[in-house]
């Protein structure tokens, strides 16, 4: 490492420094470092920050031209920040991102509590509301009474029969709304698994800005995808089209849809036990679209949170006026949502309007004035939402987050509890980097031990410092504006 160590500086130093961080792969890699960090969204700049603290060189290698991956504010579109992925900290008091926005100069305001819900052209009638809330309350314990001493099933098989009139609902709320995809495709044990996640908050400047603040200046090469891992129980080679780097750590970020596609080759192949678990675990689907309505055409006050009593599964859920401004939000899920993302941008602003002027009335195309859509499906590197895992594949979550010698895994997809949240991918992230730490403090500390006697080996090992699991959920209502 010490021949490297000034070149590896040198060359962080140009990609960190702001505006060239595209250049990174002009300025060339540097040939090794202690960890290596594929991608650069919140799971990734958690690893990084962590390793950094600790002293050790890191690079950050993201295929993309930006950091964030799934957490990005757009600044520009409209007149308030748009976030177009995760747009709420969920149990905000415990969130580490609440804190940390704090020491970023982002600010955390409570998101708005519950949501409304439309029946036609009308608001749902108290008696109404609690109905269905009571409905949520049968569902819950039939979900846990499906799984109870059991093997484990999908969602769609754990419902009561006799949702009547709020069937449709019921299943976007705890599908494509709470988890991106539609009931049928995933776990009871694992929506029951789930930490409870409300009162969230949201960030005034938007929660792709603070992730993207929280990297500061750490080494990050921009547009570099990692097409290959060479990863032994010693150290690991990744190679890149800007050329290779060898670390004596790698913690692999990518999403589990990434993996899953085989883009990047692991040599040797994964373990059947980590293979396995990779395959039970898929991003969901959940698009945004977003809708400047000046002159509040829809009557809503600011940050209203509005789902539907749907007839079909084409339905989505509003947020209105964000921050007080005239950006409204639609989004989709599941089946649904990615049917409508292949028919492309205007299918879906059409859908969007259409679906509003259902409930409200008027003509919301005429009155909208700029219009934006996410695409995450069809992001190369992205390739969906948040994670699901395929009925028994729970376990899944945990398994893949196990080290595999100087290899380990981190992402939202890997948080038992937090699974599909900036939270879960933050703690992984920082969960890897300790155990990545841990790996170099016992390589560094068993080197040359190895020529003393036994009863002389010295290989203090720096505590692992997981966080205590978050508390279980039961009724995951409300659930606003996820
Ligand atoms: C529409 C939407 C709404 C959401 N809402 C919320 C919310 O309100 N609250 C919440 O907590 N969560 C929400 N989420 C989920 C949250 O955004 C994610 O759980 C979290 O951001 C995932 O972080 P990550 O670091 O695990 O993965 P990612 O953000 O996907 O980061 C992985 C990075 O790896 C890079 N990469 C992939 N392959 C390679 C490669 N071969 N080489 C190099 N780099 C590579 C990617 O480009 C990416 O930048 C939402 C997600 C979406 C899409």
């Amino acid at each position: 490492m010490n021949l490297t160590r000034r070149e590896l500086m040198a060359a962080a130093a140009v990609l960190a420094m702001p505006g060239v961080r595209g250049a990174a792969r002009a300025a060339g890699l540097p040939r090794e470092v202690d960890v290596a960090i594929i991608g650069a969204g919140a799971a990734g700049i958690a690893a990084a920050r962590k390793i950094s603290a600790a002293g050790k060189s890191v690079l950050m290698l993201e295929a993309s031209p930006r950091l964030g991956g799934r957490c990005v504010t757009d600044v520009e579109t409209f007149d308030v920040p748009f976030d177009r992925g995760a747009r709420s900290l969920y149990a905000s008091a415990s969130n580490p991102l609440t804190e940390l926005a704090r020491s970023q100069q982002v600010d955390v305001v409570p998101a708005a509590r519950g949501q409304r819900i439309r029946i036609g052209r009308r608001n749902a009638r108290a008696g109404e509301t609690e109905d269905f809330l009571a409905l949520m309350v049968r569902v819950n314990r039939s979900m846990a009474e499906a799984v109870r001493g059991r093997a484990d099933v999908a969602v769609a098989k754990a419902l009561p029969q006799d949702l009547r009139e709020w069937r449709n609902t019921v299943e976007f709320q705890l599908g494509p709304l709470s988890n991106g995809d539609d009931l049928d495709r995933f776990s009871t044990a694992d929506l029951l698994s789930f930490a409870q996640r409300d009162p969230a908050a949201s960030c005034r400047q938007g929660v792709g800005t603070l992730i993207t603040r929280l990297a500061g200046s750490l080494p990050v090469a921009l547009n570099t995808p990692v097409t290959g891992v060479r990863w032994s129980g010693r150290d690991v080679q990744l190679e890149t089209r800007a050329g290779n780097l060898s670390a004596r750590a790698v913690i692999v970020t990518a999403s589990v849809n990434v993996l899953n596609t085989g883009v990047i080759k692991f040599t040797p192949d994964l373990p059947k036990r980590q293979a396995e678990a990779l395959s039970h675990l898929s991003l969901g689907t959940r698009e945004r679209i977003a809708l400047d309505l000046p002159g509040n055409p829809l009557g809503l006050g600011r940050d209203e949170v509005l789902i539907e009593q749907s007839h079909s599964a084409r339905t989505g859920l509003l947020l209105a006026n964000t921050g007080g401004s005239s950006l409204c939000q639609v989004d989709v899920g599941g089946a649904f949502g990615r049917e409508l993302s292949a028919e492309g941008e205007a299918a879906m602003i059409e859908f969007a309007q259409d679906w509003l002027r259902n409930l409200f009335g008027g003509d919301i195309a005429k009155v909208t004035t700029r219009a934006s859509v996410t695409r995450w499906g069809a992001e190369p590197y992205v390739l969906g939402a948040m994670s699901v895992a395929a009925p028994g594949g729970q376990p899944s979550r945990r398994v893949l987050a196990e080290p595999l010698g100087a290899l380990f895994f981190a992402g939202e997809a890997l948080h038992e509890a937090l699974g599909g949240t900036v939270a879960g991918a933050w703690i992984s992230g920082e969960r890897a980097a300790d155990a990545a730490l841990h790996k170099i403090a016992g390589a560094k500390a068993e080197r040359p031990a190895a020529a003393k006697p036994a009863k002389k080996r010295r290989a203090p090992a720096p505590k692992a410092r997981h966080p205590e699991p978050l508390p279980r959920s039961g009724l995951r209502w409300p659930n606003a504006g996820r």
